[in-house]
């Protein structure tokens, strides 16, 4: 346990430990204890009395977390992959899998970016656990415990890759048609390389009793947030707006109990007044008018939301987000253009957000938050005017608030509509013709760097030919230049590779061609998948036609 902490749940007592895990978040202990999924499965792993747990983070551990007899990382954003690799090393385990022996222990990991693609981080994990951790979790412990039984390290892999939920990359064999013989680099087939193992490894979905409701286990003022009670309202989005993850990866969409979720914010008000509601779009939540009327009002509550839908925002909701001291508000548009959002399927008409917007100045908050996206797929230069035509209207029309625009560049994610669509060259162009256009009529454009979303797109496509390149930008410091001088020596050095931005950033890829994650992904969601993307080609073509 660590200062300050506060347990609002009382932990087993443990008399005894069958074995240890280190729960690894890679990053510091501020970031890593103010997000949900790590408590979450934390709290899972901690449930079971004759397993002991221990916590580390970049900056911090428990002590005698060297000794467990197995490793695990939460992993939720890519770039963290140089912090579990630094982990590693500070550990004395090697970073390669296939360098590990008897003496190590195993090295497992779960979350967003391992379920949706594995493969640039392959040779790093024995062990990946997909899908929900409610349901991952409880099958590796039980199929671990299993495992142990067996003599040596690959028996007790072996006997784990049959389990629901665990993919087990050393397993698995990725050949290509050779860049260097004429071939384009691609891949060729993903086979298991050893018999007895799933060709098909798939993801574990938990289907949640009525009154399950996820929500923080641990508080602490050291946290990002601060001592703030997170609740989870929804999992997933009905929307399924065609570029995002959060829609796509943890389907079906699932709404948390209200009665369960108004516990859940009881329980958190007895130690703190901070309640943070959590889900991609908490107002999809198809009673979300409930829940604001039952905390409305609450003097000893300050609420907090992450961005909002548009068309979902009423009086009601908004007059109680202030009365429970929110002062301002975000809601993702993605772009100005109408044709663009409907070929995204943002399903959001001007109308509904010149209507958001009115209800916000309306309700008395101090400003407002908006967020875009350049670069998406079928975006033209009039998409663009389009965007800034719209802030500008709405900025000369709501003086009184503040504007603020959170604008990043388009990044294709595995297992989504928009997987095969490349990166656009000009992201950075777009980012600042947009920043110069609305800077000057006083919003606050805030972009983000489009060449760290480019190296974003590179782990978001990658496949395990990226391990070499990895491994060099982590003993580089991690840096841009790190990253620069890694490709480029990727591009000279291996004749097998194909170039490394074109290939894995920037093009589009063609429907038959085999993704780094084809294995973990079922023919039928790729064909859904790809139903989408052919609905927004053609609604791009039916529009440039009208033009
Ligand atoms: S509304 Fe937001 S959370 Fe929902 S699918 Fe669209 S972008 Fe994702």
């Amino acid at each position: 346990m660590f200062p300050a902490e506060k347990f609002l749940i009382p932990r087993p007592l443990k008399t005894r430990s069958e074995f240890s895990v280190a729960w690894f978040y890679p990053n510091t202990y501020t970031v890593g204890m103010a997000g949900l999924g790590y408590q979450l499965v934390f709290r899972l792993l901690d449930a079971d009395e004759d397993i002991g747990v221990l916590r580390g983070f970049t900056d911090m551990e428990e002590p005698g977390i060297s000794g467990a007899s197995i490793f695990g990382f939460t992993f939720s954003w890519e770039l963290d992959y140089a912090n579990i690799v630094s982990i590693l090393r500070k550990h004395n385990i090697p970073v390669s899998a296939k360098e590990r022996d008897e003496s190590h222990p195993l090295i497992f990991g779960g979350g967003p970016v391992l379920t949706a693609n594995p493969e640039p981080f392959a040779d790093i994990f024995d062990i990946v656990l997909l899908g929900d951790a409610e349901v991952a979790v409880p099958s590796f412990l039980s199929a671990y415990r299993e495992a142990r039984k067996a003599s040596s390290r690959r028996q007790q892999l072996l006997s784990l890759a049959n389990a629901d939920g665990i993919y087990i990359p050393q397993f698995y064999e990725v050949q290509y048609h050779d860049n260097a013989k004429q071939g384009d680099g691609s891949i060729a087939a993903i086979t298991p390389s050893v018999s007895g193992v799933p060709a098909y490894p798939r993801k574990k979905v938990f289907a949640p009793p009525p009154d399950y409701v996820a929500h923080s286990m641990v508080l602490s003022p050291e946290t990002a947030w601060g001592n703030m009670f997170l609740v989870e309202v929804v999992r997933s989005c009905p929307q399924e707006c065609r570029f995002c993850l959060a829609s796509f990866l943890t389907r079906p969409f699932r709404a948390t109990n209200v009665d369960a979720l108004i516990d859940a914010v009881e329980l958190g008000l007895k130690h703190t007044n901070k309640i943070g509601l959590l889900g991609p779009s908490v107002t999809e939540h198809p009673k979300f008018d409930e829940i604001a009327a039952r905390l409305r009002g609450r003097e000893d509550l300050s609420l907090s939301i992450a961005s909002v839908r548009a068309d979902t925002l009423s009086e009601n909701i908004l007059s109680t987000l202030v009365s429970l001291g929110q002062k301002s508000v975000t809601i993702a548009i993605e772009s100005g253009s109408e044709r663009l959002r409907s070929i995204m399927k943002k399903n959001l008409t001007e109308e509904e957000i010149l209507h958001a917007v009115s209800l916000v100045e309306a309700a008395g908050l101090e400003s407002i938050k908006f967020y875009g996206i350049a670069g998406l797929p079928h975006e033209t230069q009039a998409d663009l005017d389009e965007t800034v035509r719209l802030l500008t209207h709405l900025k000369k029309k709501h003086k009184r608030l503040r504007f603020v625009f959170g604008i990043s560049s388009f990044v294709p994610k595995a297992q989504t509509p928009f997987q095969w669509n490349g990166r656009d060259k000009d992201c950075g162009k777009k980012l600042e013709y947009v920043r110069k256009h609305l800077s000057k009529i006083g919003i606050d454009v805030r972009p983000e760097s489009h060449n760290w979303s480019d190296i974003q797109a590179l782990l978001s496509r990658g496949d395990r030919r990226l391990h070499p390149i990895l491994k060099s930008v982590e003993e580089n410091s991690g840096n841009l230049g790190a990253w620069k001088k890694a490709i480029k020596e990727a591009n000279q050095n291996i004749v097998s590779m194909p170039n490394v931005k074109d290939y894995y950033i920037f093009r589009d890829i063609p429907r038959e061609e085999i993704l780094p994650w084809s294995h973990l992904q079922d023919e039928e969601k790729t064909q859904y998948l790809g139903k989408h993307n052919d609905s927004a080609l053609a609604l791009s073509l039916q529009s440039s036609a009208q033009s």
